[in-house]
Parts: C-alpha cells; structure tokens; sequence
C-alpha cells in the first residue's frame, strides 16, 4: 500500500532517524498533491520547509515560480512512473559530487551539485492541469483560475492544477520560457504516431530521448515523413498547440496539419 496510517510529525521522524531524505511529490495534483487538497501554504500542512518539491506532470518551474515560498527549494520533475513506457517521461538532469544517495542528499542539502535542467512534458498535457466540470463532463476552457464551472455554475468539478495554482500563487504567472525546464511530448503522444512508426524510429535512432531532442529534421523527415517530423520539431521549441488536459484525461497535441 502506498499509505501510512500516522501523523506527519511522526512520520518525518522516522525519516530523519533513518537518515532518509523526503520531499512531495506531485505538489499540485487535486487528490493526492499537498497544495492541490492540503493547504496553500506549506507550513500549514508540514511541520517544516521540505528541501525540495516535485512538479508533478501538470506543472513547470514557470508555474511554481509563482508561488515566493518555493524560492529556493529544488524544484524536480519526476516520471512518477506506474508503467514502464512512463520512465523518463519526464526526467531531470542532476550535477552530483558523486554517483550516489550521498551525492543527491548533498544536492538536496545544496552543498554540492545542482540541479542543470528539468526536461517534462508541456503543462497542459498533464491530465488535471485545467479544472474538469462533473456535470457538464467536460474540461473548463475559460482562462484560469475556475474552483467551479463557468458553464453551469456548479462546484462539482476536479480541480486543475493550473486553476488551483493560480488560486493560492503570490506572483503573477511568468509565462516567459525558462531554460532549466526543457519540454518533451512522448511519442505516443503525438498524433498521426502509431506503434508501427515508433518500432521503426526506434530502429533507426536508437532511442526515444534521441528521437525526441537530436536527430536531425533531415533524418526524421526520412523515416517519419514531413508531419511527424515537423510535430517532433515543434515539440522541441515547446510550440506545439495542446488542447489542454483536465479531470484524469490527457490534453492532446493538436494536429494542425490534417
Ligand atoms: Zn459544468
């Protein structure tokens, strides 16, 4: 089971006897994220600062930067991965002092080593990032923040992580691209990219990070065709349009070329 049945008080003991290091995870997300149904601000929910935070899918560092009190923390973004094809769906490139649990509580600690990028996927992919309406079934389009549905009115909805962050952020939201955080749209994710063409990409090039981040249009061109290829492209400037995710379903990339 994923849960303990204790106070946070006692569990962070028991961490800190073991020498163990802790931080949340998915921050934000609306069942299980400690902003997302715990609090606003962090300290009213843990009995002290946690060395660092975990975006979650749904969010970037643009969107934590807008709260001041993650000033200073590390900010990573993780696979949260249930599935194999998850890993590395989102990844983060680490300095370390050495290849160890050492060398990553001494990144924690920010004594030594630092945190060189956070790759992940675009925010609106993630599938709470805008508020889901129960009612109407559908996600809210509105510009953010909505606690309740703009169509019907009702507060039957699950909350997007954008919306909520919004709702408890101190700063205006930086929409300004940050180069720490580097965005990728997995394969799968893209339309018009089946599993036949991904055996054969991988054939070709190895991996899916190398697909994603390096080989070249010319290459991709070859074996994918011009449209997957300009979708690859696109998703590496972090331009592609994404209809935006909410309520557990995932935004979607928009096939502007069909
Ligand atoms: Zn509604």
């Amino acid at each position: 089971s994923q849960k303990a049945h204790i106070n946070v008080a006692t569990w962070l003991e028991a961490v800190k006897a073991g020498d163990g290091i802790w931080f949340p995870a998915h921050a934000f997300t609306p069942h299980k994220g400690i902003y997302g149904n715990c609090c606003s601000g962090l300290l009213d929910a843990l009995p002290e600062f946690p060395l660092a935070i975990e975006m979650g899918l749904s969010a970037d560092r643009q969107m934590a930067r807008s709260i001041s009190e993650l000033d200073g923390l590390v900010l990573f973004s993780n696979s949260d991965a249930h599935s194999l094809p998850n890993i590395a769906r989102e990844y983060n490139l680490l300095e370390v002092s050495e290849n160890s649990f050492l060398g990553l509580k001494n990144l924690l600690l920010q004594k030594e080593g630092r945190v060189v990028a956070n790759y992940g996927l675009p925010p609106p992919i993630g599938k709470y990032h805008r508020t889901y309406c129960l009612v109407c079934e559908k996600v809210v389009e509105a510009p953010p923040p909505f606690l309740h549905c703009p169509s019907c009115g009702s507060s039957k909805v699950i909350r997007g992580v954008f919306d909520r962050l919004l709702s408890i952020a101190d700063r205006k939201h930086n929409t300004e691209p940050d180069p720490l955080y580097i965005y990728q749209i997995p394969l799968r994710n893209l339309p018009g990219v089946g599993p036949k063409l991904i055996q054969r990409l991988l054939g070709e090039f190895g991996t899916e990070l190398n697909i994603l981040h390096h080989v070249s249009a010319e290459d991709l061109n070859r074996v994918a065709g011009q449209k997957v290829s300009s979708l690859i492209l696109s998703s590496r400037q972090g331009k592609c349009a994404i209809k935006p995710g909410g309520g557990g379903v995932y935004g979607k990339v928009v096939d502007i070329l069909s």
